[in-house]
């Protein structure tokens, strides 16, 4: 079956989400895990925390993601937004581990002028300061569209990540498929192409996440404007081969498009209409 959700509002809490995600005819959802510009986060009720693992438990929920804040950026030019990036992910994580074993989806960064390599040894350095052994979330980076200085909008930066992170069994990778096709990438003409290319630089089995959004934008374009399910270049067709691509389809897929609960009502079952599973 297919597993899939939409980006929720964490304001009303864990299991109200949960409640929400049902509604809408999902089985997985995301959602940030602080206000997105990465102010501090409101206190987390271990009851609602686990109100949430017994609900997902009994819809048979896949994976659900968190989100960092956007505004985050392990490899910043200063100090302090470095820092700053560092401990507000480390503190995600311990609040993480009130929802054992799921994931934690973070923007790699932006080198902002810096160079790619500088920004992927920052990247790396941060990463190993906060995972710990001890650790049940898994952490993605996730798959950039390449706007400005971001470094993760190629396959190749980010197994030099992987590569460099010690507790590598602690990390995977979560796909955009808008950011993948504004990087350049041809998931319209040549899924398989690209997930063979995916496979030979970083492995299929570190793939643990899809967003599937449409993009306002050609291939290569470079911008991240997101859309509407079949409203935008990439188009329904394709976005239901990523959804049934035999080494996609058991993965949590997650709506980021623009939309209001009810249009993600409908995406979700429209996708679920597509899915051959
Ligand atoms: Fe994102
Ligand atoms: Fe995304
Ligand atoms: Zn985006």
């Amino acid at each position: 079956m297919l597993h899939i959700g939409c980006h929720l509002s964490s304001s009303k809490g864990y299991a109200a989400m949960g409640r929400q995600a049902v509604e809408l005819g999902a089985d997985t959802f995301q959602f940030f895990t602080r206000n997105p510009r990465g102010s501090r986060a409101k206190e987390l009720d271990p009851d609602d925390a686990q109100a949430l693992v017994a609900l997902m438990q009994e819809r048979h929920f896949a994976h659900i993601i968190a989100h960092a804040p956007y505004t985050l950026n392990l490899c910043g030019a200063e100090e302090k937004n470095r820092t700053f990036a560092r401990e507000t992910m480390a503190d995600d994580l311990y609040r993480m581990e009130f929802t054992p074993g799921q994931l934690y989806n973070f923007h790699p960064g932006s080198h902002v002028g810096q160079g790619i390599e500088a920004g992927i040894n920052f990247i790396a350095d941060g990463l190993n300061a906060i995972l710990s052994p001890e650790q049940t979330t898994t952490v993605l980076l996730e798959t950039m569209a390449g706007k400005g200085s971001e470094v993760g909008s190629r396959f190749e930066e980010l197994r030099e990540i992987l590569d460099r992170v010690h507790l590598g069994s602690h990390m995977g990778i979560c796909l955009d498929t808008c950011h993948v096709s504004d990087a350049g990438y041809d998931i319209i003409h040549d899924l398989d192409g690209v997930l063979t290319e995916f496979d030979r630089i970083i492995g299929l089995q570190r793939l643990k996440a899809i967003h599937l959004n449409d993009s306002l934008n050609p291939t290569g374009a470079h911008k991240d404007r997101h859309a509407k399910i079949g409203e935008g270049c990439i188009g329904t067709d394709a976005l239901a081969r990523v959804v049934n691509h035999p080494a996609l389809r058991d993965l949590p897929f997650v709506l980021e498009t623009p939309n209001e609960l009810p249009g993600y009502a409908a995406e979700i079952s429209l996708m679920r209409s597509l899915s051959i599973t």
